[in-house]
């Protein structure tokens, strides 16, 4: 049975949440209890590896170590309330927390075999970029290292189940939230998430609406993921009006730290560009990113837009996004067009969610 419980524990609001706890933590929690070390590895392989749906299923521990563990933390925060699948393969699942909030998280699958987990960072998101689900209400908190891991395992979870199993191959920060302004727990939930999946650091992408600060510290932390930066226009002019955490940090900003990424990582740094018609997918606007990003070693991925029923913004036709993306291969950028999956399940971040929502 690969499914967590879907019925919380009774006394769960009292517990701290096994997978919040680091190996420090839990090392000394052993020691407290005058446990060997090496039950550490043994728990940790259950916890992580292991879709089991309580201590008790940690059959080659003591019972009394178990019954311990049950007494001191829970093992599942989340459990899924919604689940859907669409036609390309891409899956969704919406899961509820403790406090009742509700996150997303979704598998992405393509024709090269790669079976990607994307993953929330914030319960909603405190950017407010003009286009986006997620931030239409704004953010109501961060999530923690257990809740961004379990999503990791939940998903786990349902590729495993597919017939023939399967495994996460990547890993996107690119769900509800910004990564960057949760900054630690995202971190050491992926250290965590990519430790027990077998995902390497060069398969995972962390997606920031450009926090130069968080940028930085990321590349001091000396990560080996790859930075992608949501840039959606040029000039600050345009940036501002579509990404409004723009109008305090600038666009020379985001670039300078991106630039000092790639220096630091050698991580080439991709950009995305949502195309919104009319708005930022005229050639005026692509000749504009040529100018931003020749010379640099980027990647831009053009997003033609997902619409959202509650905001104006309309997908461009796909001629203008071709001669949009023509424009940009004269001009010498690598450019991929993100091609669009998971409508059918309202796969763009936050719309299932809101969906859901009274
Ligand atoms: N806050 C981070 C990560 C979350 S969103 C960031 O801004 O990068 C991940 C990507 O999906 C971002 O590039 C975001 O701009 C894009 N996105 C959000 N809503 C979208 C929509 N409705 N259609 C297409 N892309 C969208």
């Amino acid at each position: 049975m690969l499914d967590p419980p879907n019925q919380p524990c009774p006394s769960a609001p009292a517990l701290p949440h096994f997978r919040d706890q680091s190996d420090a933590q839990l090392r000394q929690w052993l020691a407290d209890r005058d446990a060997p070390g090496f039950r550490l590895g043994q728990i940790l392989r259950w916890a992580y590896t292991r879709a089991i749906p309580e201590f008790a299923a940690m059959t080659d521990l003591p019972a009394d170590l178990r019954a311990h563990l049950a007494g001191a933390f829970r093992l599942w925060v989340s459990k899924p309330v919604a689940h859907r699948k669409a036609d390309d393969g891409s899956e969704k699942l919406l899961l509820e927390l403790d406090d009742a909030a509700t996150i997303e998280c979704a598998v992405l699958r393509d024709d090269r075999g790669h079976c990607t987990a994307c993953i929330s960072s914030q319960v909603g998101c405190g950017m407010g970029c003009a286009f986006c689900a997620s931030g239409i209400d704004g953010v109501a908190r961060n999530l923690s290292t257990g809740e961004i891991v379990e999503q990791l395992l939940q998903l786990n979870c349902a590729v495993a189940s597919a017939v023939p199993p399967q495994r996460l191959t990547h890993i996107v920060v690119m769900g509800m939230g910004e990564p960057l302004a949760n900054l630690d727990a995202v971190w050491n939930a992926l250290e965590r998430g990519r430790v027990a999946l077998g995902i390497s650091a060069r398969r995972i992408t962390i997606s920031t609406v450009g926090l130069p600060q968080g940028i930085r510290e990321l590349a001091r932390r000396g990560s080996q993921y790859h930075l992608a930066v949501s840039l959606h226009a040029a000039t600050d002019e345009l940036r501002s009006r579509i990404v409004p955490a723009n109008r305090r940090i600038g666009l020379a900003e985001v670039m300078a730290a991106a630039d000092e990424y790639f220096n630091i990582t050698g991580r080439r740094v991709m950009f995305e560009y949502v195309m919104l018609a009319g708005l930022n997918d005229q050639p005026s606007h692509a000749h504009q990113l040529v100018a931003l990003l020749k010379g640099r070693p980027a990647l831009v991925n053009l997003i033609p837009l997902n619409s959202v029923p509650e905001l104006p913004y309309q997908t461009p036709e796909p001629s203008v996004v071709e001669q949009f993306a023509a424009i940009l291969r004269r001009g010498g950028l690598n450019i991929e067009v993100r091609r669009r999956k998971g409508d059918q399940i309202d796969a763009a971040c936050g719309q299932l969610r809101r969906r859901r929502s009274p």
